[in-house]
């Protein structure tokens, strides 16, 4: 068979697993006739990773290594690696081995049913942390509630993508790709594998509350503009509220009683004001969306990579 399998690695400060994943991922497609490719994406890492790499690339000529000029993020590293790679289908996983190269086997097999995306759920893990699995299932809820497409619980970037998938994929100017939902958003025939994921082999998560919550924020403003429907919905209720005050308020009036609701009002000022802060904020961001779009920047910036140009 000479169809050939491109497989992308994102990898910011993970020295300590290239080898291993690597590896694991060879000793796993070698039980396949496939051709295959594997290109890994260095975000900027500090650490050895990109050295590594380079090492491996050197006397492996199936071994492909793109080093971002800093750090750009996890799927900005991954629309890298989806652009450049050259197969017939692409699966893409994280360097740490918590998405468990075992799994490509059964992707493979489905890919070669027909499906054109085979995405995986992970099950929940009760190694991973409770304050992880609670706040992944709470995002997932808020992201599905908030915006107008719908992402399964547990989906991460481990996915087998056909061809023609990337294609598409490829020609979306966002320059600010949420994969995750975009992916779902294509459409065409997908499947989904559970699996439970592994631990983290070496080195820690890259991901601080802070990069979550912004993949989180990023994840609903990138697919909705329901948020923004939500400062007009506000303000129909609490208008509608402050009408019902009026009668309230003339009463005391008549009756020459002085309201000496120095509590309430500051309390109705603070309250408003933090309002107006989020919505002003919610706003904000969508502008914040088109002003980097419009300055039309690439995801990312590539400082030196062995995979050829054509
Ligand atoms: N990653 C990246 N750039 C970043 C953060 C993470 O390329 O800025 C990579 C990382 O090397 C790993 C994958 O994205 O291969 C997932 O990151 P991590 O394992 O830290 O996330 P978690 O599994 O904890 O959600
Ligand atoms: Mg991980």
């Amino acid at each position: 068979m000479d169809k050939l399998i491109s497989v992308v690695i994102p990898a910011y400060n993970e020295e300590d697993n290239i080898v291993v994943i690597i590896d694991r991922l060879e000793q796993i497609l070698m039980q396949r006739t496939y051709a295959f490719e594997i290109i890994l994406v260095d975000d900027g890492s500090r650490d050895k990773t990109l050295s590594v790499i380079k090492k491996m690339a050197a006397v492996k000529p199936n071994i492909f290594y793109i080093e971002f000029s800093r750090n750009f993020g996890h799927q900005a590293a991954l629309k890298a690696g989806l652009d450049q790679a050259k197969g017939d289908c692409v699966i893409s996983l994280d360097a740490d081995l918590q998405h468990p190269p075992e799994l490509i086997l059964q992707m493979l097999e489905k890919w070669e049913e027909g499906f054109e995306v085979v995405y995986t759920r992970r099950q929940e893990d009760k190694s991973l942390s409770y304050k992880k699995r609670k706040s992944s299932a709470l995002y997932y809820k808020l992201l599905n509630a908030l915006s107008d497409i719908e992402i399964e619980s547990g989906t991460a970037d481990f996915r087998l993508l056909d061809k023609k998938v990337i294609d598409v994929f490829r020609d979306f100017g966002e320059n600010e790709p949420f994969i995750r939902g975009l992916i779902k958003w294509l459409g065409f025939k997908q499947f989904a594998i559970d699996y439970i994921p592994g631990t983290r082999y070496a080195g820690s998560s890259k991901y601080n509350l802070r990069k979550m919550m912004k993949l989180a924020i990023h994840g609903v403003t990138s697919f909705s503009i329901k948020p923004l429907y939500s400062a007009v919905y506000l303000g129909f209720i609490f208008s509608g509220l402050s009408i019902l005050y009026v009668p309230y308020v003339l009463h005391a009036f008549y009756r020459g009683e002085e309201v000496d609701g120095w509590a309430s009002v500051i309390m109705t000022i603070v309250f408003f004001g933090g309002l107006q802060l989020i919505i002003l904020g919610i706003i904000g961001i969508y502008i914040g969306k088109m002003f980097m779009q419009g300055k039309n920047r690439p995801t990312y910036i590539i400082s030196s990579s062995n995979l050829k140009k054509d």
